[in-house]
């Protein structure tokens, strides 16, 4: 693939439901103005694993190989590596393995998945059983050589006993992987204010990604889930906001654009769409929030 023609691309999860991943996933993504997009590949909020269909994932790889546009899975949000249930371990295992090979079937470079939480008593023990779960999966991607996936990590907005939420919870997270190379993160702004990290103030920004690039080295931030917060910072809360429209504000935006430890990463929105105005026209706010992120990008003026 191209390497993107723009330091940070900025794109869109887009809906597949109806004619799959080109016809309908890739047509919003024009729509929308997405130079990189995210996809499921199975109900989120279930255990199903369907097959693909093989023309729409050669459609969708070649497409996006040929415009160079990034393209990421996310896996179900019922993944859970933490669980105190074997039988949600073992779901877990293969909802991922199958998250990995159709991400590898579509050209995907990485697949999303949310680091989980410790309902299996200490965190110890729920990182025993993460490195248990994750380990042999991330060993079967080598099988796909340079075609294969990477595995990246987002942390969460903070309920429960999250395993991950501050950044400084990725490195023993990691290290529980053995520090894999097949392992990155997803930084999801929202979920990252949420958890107490303080985008809004001056150096909130930098402050952030500072404490993540402590936990885990350089080079391992592949993706940026690009939210704003209708929450304040700190409360635990994981409800999206349209770019500039929430307590996050604009400016982080722009910050998180101009700083050297995103250069080259993907944004991805997954913000509302308003489905529930009347008035909705259909990814009208995506296109917004891209088009915005586009602003901000050109404004923080830094070198594609
Ligand atoms: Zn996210």
């Amino acid at each position: 693939m191209d390497l993107p023609a723009q330091r940070n691309p900025v794109g869109a999860h887009v809906p597949v439901a109806g004619r799959g991943l080109a016809g309908t996933g890739l047509a919003y993504a024009r729509q929308v103005g997405a130079e990189s997009v995210q996809v499921f590949v199975a109900n989120p909020r279930g255990w199903a694993t369907p097959a693909g269909n093989p023309a729409q994932d050669e459609a969708f790889r070649a497409a996006c190989a040929e415009t160079g546009t990034p393209a990421y899975v996310h896996a179900p949000y019922l993944i859970n590596f933490g669980s105190d249930s074997a039988a949600t371990r073992e779901r877990s295992a293969e909802s991922l393995r199958h998250s990995l090979h159709r991400a590898h079937a579509i050209g995907a470079l990485g697949v999303v998945v949310h680091t989980g939480s410790a309902l299996c008593g200490p965190p110890a023990a729920a990182l025993a059983h993460v490195r248990r779960g994750v380990l042999p999966l991330l060993d079967e991607l080598e099988a796909f050589g340079d075609a294969a996936p990477a595995l990246l990590l987002e942390p969460t907005a903070g309920q429960g006993r999250s395993l991950c939420a501050r950044m400084a919870d990725l490195g023993p997270y990691l290290e529980a992987l053995d520090r894999h190379p097949a392992v990155g993160v997803c930084l999801d702004t929202c979920h990252a204010f949420a958890a107490g990290h303080d985008l809004a103030a001056p150096g909130g920004v930098a402050a952030m990604l500072d404490e993540l690039t402590d936990a885990v080295g350089p080079g391992r931030l592949r993706l940026i889930h690009a939210n704003d917060s209708e929450d304040a910072v700190g409360a635990r809360k994981d409800r999206h906001a349209n770019i500039g429209a929430g307590m996050i504000g604009a400016p982080a935006f722009g910050e998180l654009l101009a700083h050297p430890a995103t250069a080259g990463v993907p944004l991805v929105i997954e913000t509302p769409d308003g489905r529930h105005d009347p008035d909705r026209v259909e990814g009208a706010r995506h296109a917004r929030d891209i088009a915005r992120l586009k602003e901000l990008r050109a404004a923080a003026g830094v070198p594609a």
